[in-house]
């Protein structure tokens, strides 16, 4: 095999997949409550997607962005409307989009210090890496980039603690989502935003697991009224077609002139038709409150199948972003959950993350709830037994 063995990957092959199903090369059906890691955002193949790309496919697939290309501007517009932000910068993944706010954060600012949380994950670049709150991702590359220091997450009085020195900014997820589906609460989230004002800090939200409609709003911050300087995006953004984007306000302008940040591939026209067609079906106010709506069934449904279990010690989440933590390693949860044929993540050692398509049916998220509460009555037997 000579692929780098960066990833311990189940013995599942996915040959193809349509809405939350996907397929493997036995011809045994899945439902898929991963959804690629919250990418899949309107399932497998949505046809105005597809369409869209096919339709770009006939006319030109890459022009430098030394070109005008009116396709990523008409995404950065829709990105941009009804909210603070006034600018956008594309990029291929969410790694890229947190380093181009790392970036713009210390050069508009002229500070070098960014406040992150632990067990907050950002990415896994030098400078995304050293953002990122958790050690076992930063082991063993040596000396990351000294300016970051790591708060507990939730934590008000820590937030409040922090002085005026030299701080660029302050970089947090609205809910921690490698670290275990953790919501931030509102009154951590509004200390964060006043910190940074009293201090001239700039507020970069990482919205790049939370946003695109993830949890029932176009970015999740938008649920706390909040008035980010930075947010970044990527994993839903394109359907599955690799795309981020670094969105900021007018005043950031000066900092990232021509010539001081760039990218081959960003925003090219294929990505900017994946973004156009996936934008338009979830940046409208009758999606978004169908998302959660949908989320508050599944979570009511969760609590109502799986509440009363020892093994349960909490369902959380927003919208179709939803943890379960066990009291136990969850990890042997998720292969008997693929044997019964639903497909879930883990979100560290103990939580069961739930990701499933946007457009899920009710159908669906009652056949995922019969099979988990299946899977882990029988666990809460065997741990009684
Ligand atoms: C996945 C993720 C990233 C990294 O995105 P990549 O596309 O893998 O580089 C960054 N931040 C958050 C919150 C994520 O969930």
């Amino acid at each position: 095999m000579s692929l780098f063995p960066t990833y311990n990957r189940f013995p599942l092959t996915i040959v193809s997949g349509s809405g939350t199903t996907v397929t493997d090369d036995e011809g045994k059906d899945y439902l898929d409550f991963v959804s690629g890691i919250a990418v899949c955002n309107l399932g497998h193949r949505p046809p105005e997607v597809q369409r869209a790309i096919q339709q770009q496919l006939d006319q030109v697939w890459h022009v430098s962005n030394l070109y005008q290309i009116p396709l990523q501007e008409k995404a950065a517009d829709k990105l941009t409307e009804g909210n603070n932000l006034d600018h956008v910068f594309f990029c291929n993944s969410g790694a890229e989009a947190n380093e181009a706010a790392i970036k713009l954060a210390r050069k508009h600012t002229g500070k070098e210090k960014i406040i992150t949380f632990k067990q907050s994950f950002h990415g896994r670049t030098f400078a995304t890496m050293s953002a990122t709150g958790q050690e076992k991702i930063q082991q063993g590359f040596g000396t990351l980039l000294p300016t970051f220091e790591y708060l507990p997450y939730n934590d008000v009085d820590a937030v409040k603690q922090i002085e005026d020195d030299e701080v660029a900014a302050i970089m947090v997820e609205v809910i921690q989502g490698e670290g275990g589906v953790v919501p931030g609460t509102a009154a951590f989230l509004q200390a964060i935003q006043e910190k940074c004002r009293n201090i001239g800090a700039l507020l970069i939200i990482d919205e790049v697991q939370t946003g695109i409609g993830r949890t029932g709003a176009r970015f999740a911050y938008e649920h706390h009224q909040l008035d980010p300087d930075i947010v970044t995006s990527a994993k839903g953004l394109g359907s599955g077609f690799p795309v981020g984007a670094m969105l900021g306000k007018a005043d950031h302008k000066e900092a990232f002139s021509a010539g001081s940040h760039g990218t081959t591939f960003g925003g090219n026209p294929l990505a900017s038709a994946a973004v156009n067609a996936t934008l338009e079906t979830i940046f409208s106010t009758e999606f978004l409150e169908d998302v959660q709506q949908k989320g508050e069934r599944l979570q009511g449904k969760l609590r109502e199948e799986l509440g009363d279990l020892n093994v349960v010690k909490e369902i959380r989440g927003q919208g179709l972003m939803v943890g379960i933590e066990l009291d136990v390693e969850a990890i042997q949860i998720i292969h008997t959950l693929r044997e019964k044929g639903l497909l879930a993540v883990l979100a560290g050692p103990k939580v069961v993350r739930l990701l499933p398509p946007l457009n899920v049916s009710e159908e669906e998220i009652s056949e995922a709830v019969k099979i988990l509460a299946a899977v882990l009555q029988e666990q809460d037997q065997m741990q009684n037994a």
